[in-house]
């Protein structure tokens, strides 16, 4: 049994149930959808209190997209947050990489939404690209204040340090099946296997061997193969544990 923390699910072109028909036949059982941008939280919302608790929800406001954070949009999400299927808060983070947003603007959308995470009590769920030391002085910053985990992990092994050093759990997507992954597997051989994760990032970073489709949360068993051999443990006992990894970063979430 799978659970993808990480996907969008109003952006692919299968209807939710299809998508977890497929999903199921893997033995992929449930699955996170992300909020990134304020026009599309009614539609993730909807998914998931129509599919809750097999689909669950966050909401923020994606680095790209930071320059559409604001006091009304914060506002919402807060108004938001206690409902029983939204259980954490993110995409957030750092992308210098596309610099959609202005830097600064992307900072202090992003230290913004960590203090509101402290103060609705949820999970963040991190995005970080080309923002290593922004993204660790932040995660600094707040230790000891947030839990989360680093979406789509395809950073340094520092970075892995300073995610891990405060408490954080490392999300790996199909990345890993990359035939030009090889730092990432060596670091994900240092990452204690409780501190783990795994996610698609549907519908983009579809793994080997569908790389070329979309992705979608069904193919994220590929990545689970890749895991379990990299760990050294038998998919059973990998999925075991993942599934302790996902209540303990995510209490609110009933699976
Ligand atoms: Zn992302
Ligand atoms: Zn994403």
């Amino acid at each position: 049994m799978w659970i993808d923390v990480h996907t969008h699910l109003e952006m692919l072109e299968e209807n939710p149930g299809q998508v977890l028909d497929e999903a199921a036949k893997e033995k992929v059982n449930h699955m996170i959808t992300i909020g990134c941008h304020p026009k599309d939280f009614d539609k993730v919302c909807d998914i998931s209190k129509a599919h809750y608790p097999t689909i669950a929800a966050t909401l923020g406001v994606h680095p790209h997209d930071a320059k559409f954070y604001d006091d009304k949009v914060e506002a919402t999400i807060r108004s938001r947050a206690p409902e029983n299927f939204i259980i954490g808060i993110g995409e957030i983070g750092l992308d210098y990489f596309y610099n959609h947003s202005d830097p600064d603007i992307q900072r202090n959308a992003f230290s913004r939404q960590m203090e509101m995470a402290q103060s609705v009590g949820l999970p963040v769920e991190i995005h970080s690209r080309d923002a290593e030391d922004d993204t660790a002085n932040e995660l600094k910053r707040c230790k000891g204040r947030n839990t989360g985990m680093m979406h789509c992990f395809s950073g340094t092994e520092k970075l892995a340090r300073a995610a891990l050093d405060v408490g954080f759990y490392i999300s790996i997507s199909g990345v890993i099946t990359f035939k030009n992954a090889q730092t990432l597997r060596d670091i994900v051989k240092t990452v204690p296997l409780d501190r783990l994760l795994i996610e698609t990032d549907a519908p983009f970073l579809a793994p080997v061997p569908m790389r070329g489709k979309k992705n979608k949360p069904a193919f994220v068993a590929h990545t689970a193969k890749v895991v379990a051999s990299i760990k050294g443990v038998s998919e059973e006992d990998l999925s075991i544990q993942l599934k302790k990894n996902v209540k303990s970063l995510f209490p609110k979430w009933n699976i």
